[in-house]
């Protein structure tokens, strides 16, 4: 069950302040407050979506592209990351240790990060 009174939803709201970088019908984009890199973005859907699984299990075809369209967009055209590269996480469901119940994709970049860290 989705949990309304979430941290990102309520960033969703405007009750708790954001840094955001990008906004559109199906996504919103916002600085991570803690961040791993250079550039640590946080894009997250606007419809209450949990987590990954529950976007592609019960979202949209237009919520799903419209959110990944807007993934990439950031990624590219915003922060200017496509030349370089960058590295896409998502953190699904307990296993994963996710924070906000709230699908979030982490686009960090901005320099080398290294290998893959699973631990
Ligand atoms: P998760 O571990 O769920 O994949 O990621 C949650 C992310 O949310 C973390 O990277 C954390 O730094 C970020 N975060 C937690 N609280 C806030 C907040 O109040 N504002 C912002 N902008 N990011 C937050």
């Amino acid at each position: 069950m989705y949990d309304q009174d979430n941290l990102f939803a309520k960033i969703l709201r405007g009750e708790i302040p954001s840094t955001a970088v990008y906004d559109d019908e199906f996504a919103f984009a916002f600085n991570d407050i803690n961040p791993q890199a250079p550039v640590h973005v946080l894009v997250i859907p606007r419809g209450a979506y949990i987590d990954m699984d529950d976007l592609t299990a019960n979202g949209s075809d237009a919520e799903i592209a419209g959110f990944m369209r807007a993934v990439g967009h950031v990624a590219r055209d915003v922060l200017g990351l496509a030349d370089g590269g960058y590295r896409l996480l998502v953190n699904n469901g307990p296993d994963s240790n996710q924070e906000v119940p709230h699908l979030h994709i982490h686009i960090v970049g901005g320099r080398n990060l290294g290998p893959l860290m699973v631990k």
